[in-house]
């Protein structure tokens, strides 16, 4: 649109019309970042998964929540934990699912992913209201170290399981997953045992069908519950974020204080079998323990005061076995709170260490204008700067909106073709530093 053919209308009519248009703008713009489908905070460029854990000092650059002050994992100090007798046992009820349903197992590049039915809740925990579940995954070092993404006094574990669940108030996860306490996760260490873990045998035994990155496979169900430590009642609670891009600080954690044991054979299976990018395999997919910044955490049990090391190291490698409180050495301990913390009563600090700080959302800018309307300048007399101005202002405005409603498409048909699950914050945790 040139800019001469507005010349001859009435300056009142140009300057109305471009109000109009900016306004128009405007106005679709904001609606669009808040609306409850707006994946917001995703910059331009980046759809999904294009990070990986060897760039994670570039995360923030790309996925500006990655650079908050509520990130995740942390490593927790036991003696810091403050107890705060409102974090009721955590319920799962009624989780054996039938072997007839069938459950989805991917590869999604950074990890392993079971899809989990949204039946599946989780209630109690000090929780206002039910989770329900979305899925679990894994995180895992190598055959050289550790690969547990939250530490305990330092201590990094063979690996960790974390189901993901987002807050009934919401519709789906995408709606959830950017609205403060919209997520919890329970978070569970792997240590190195010497018995065959059961239940984990029913994904692992599906690696090799998933190896490459983007492979999926479809399982039969299982008692999932079975995969989480027996004790629930023993946990430690902090307001985090996702441990991956795009890294929002909308999750309540739940860091079970009882380990799981998996056979040195299943550890293994787990470190050397998935392959991502560049068909390299998938090994240290953990971030590393980020800045508490202030925050409290939480425990939902009184930590007993024991010698290190006096604690039976658990039952000579029972899959679960019961929490002995050991030292929290290498392949040591079942116990993530081990010894420390000599049971001082720390004041109930209750529901006040959540306060989740809204996952801005911030929409898509609108394209920059470039200059457009060139054409004006040519040959401007006195009575036309306002004009030529105007209509300037018009096509830049046009052009933004423009611009701005096609990005907004290409976004919504991105998300639509790729599965729902993909874009959970959970995608995928691959080298080291490890998002939630
Ligand atoms: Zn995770």
């Amino acid at each position: 649109m040139r800019a001469r053919d507005w010349r001859g209308l009435p300056r009142s009519r140009l300057l109305l019309l471009a109000a109009l248009l900016a306004w128009a703008a405007a106005a679709a713009h904001e609606e669009d970042a808040e609306g409850p489908h707006s994946e917001a905070g995703l910059p331009p460029g980046h759809g999904n998964s294009h990070w990986s854990y060897a760039d994670k000092a570039e995360w923030a650059s790309d996925f500006p929540h990655c650079g908050g002050h509520m990130q995740s994992p942390i490593n927790i100090e036991t003696g810091a934990a403050l107890f705060s007798p409102q974090l009721e046992p955590i319920l799962l009820p009624d989780y054996s699912l039938p072997p007839r349903e069938m459950l989805r197992l991917q590869n999604n590049g950074h990890t392993v992913v079971l899809d989990l039915p949204r039946n599946l809740t989780l209630t109690g925990g000090g929780f206002p209201q039910p989770y329900q579940a979305a899925q679990l995954h894994l995180h895992w070092g190598s055959a050289l170290k550790p690969g547990s993404e939250h530490t305990v006094d330092g201590h990094r574990y063979a690996g960790e399981i974390h189901v993901v669940y987002y807050s009934s108030h919401f519709d789906t996860i995408q709606e959830a997953m950017v609205e403060p306490g919209g997520l919890a996760v329970l978070a569970a260490f792997l240590q190195v045992g010497s018995e065959e873990n059961e239940p984990y045998q029913h994904i692992l035994e599906h690696l090799n069908d998933v190896h490459e990155e983007g492979e999926e496979t479809w399982i039969p169900a299982f008692d999932v519950a079975k995969l989480l430590p027996d004790d629930l009642s023993r946990y430690f609670r902090y307001n985090g974020s996702l441990t991956t891009p795009p890294c929002y600080q909308t999750v309540n954690w739940t860091i079970f204080n009882q380990t799981i044991r998996l056979s040195p054979d299943q550890i293994s299976l787990l470190e050397d079998t998935l392959h991502g990018d560049e068909d390299e395999l998938i090994q240290d997919n953990f971030r590393l323990p980020q800045s508490l910044q202030g925050r409290s955490v939480l425990a939902s049990f009184l930590m007993l005061h024991s010698p290190e090391g006096a604690q039976p190291p658990g039952e000579g490698g029972s899959p679960r076995a019961p929490d002995p409180y050991g030292p929290a050495e290498e392949g040591g301990g079942d116990s993530a709170g081990s010894a420390a913390g000599g049971g001082q009563p720390h004041t109930p600090d209750g529901a006040s260490g959540r306060d989740p700080e809204p996952a801005s959302g911030e929409g898509q800018s609108p394209a920059t204008s470039s200059g457009a309307d060139q054409q004006v300048g040519s040959s401007l007399q006195t009575g036309d700067v306002l004009a030529a101005i105007f209509a300037a202002l018009f096509g830049i405005t046009a052009l933004a909106f423009f611009l701005y409603v096609r990005k907004h498409q290409a976004q919504n048909h991105r998300r639509d073709s790729q599965p729902i699950k993909s874009s959970i914050i959970y995608t995928a945790a691959t080298t080291e530093e490890n998002a939630a």
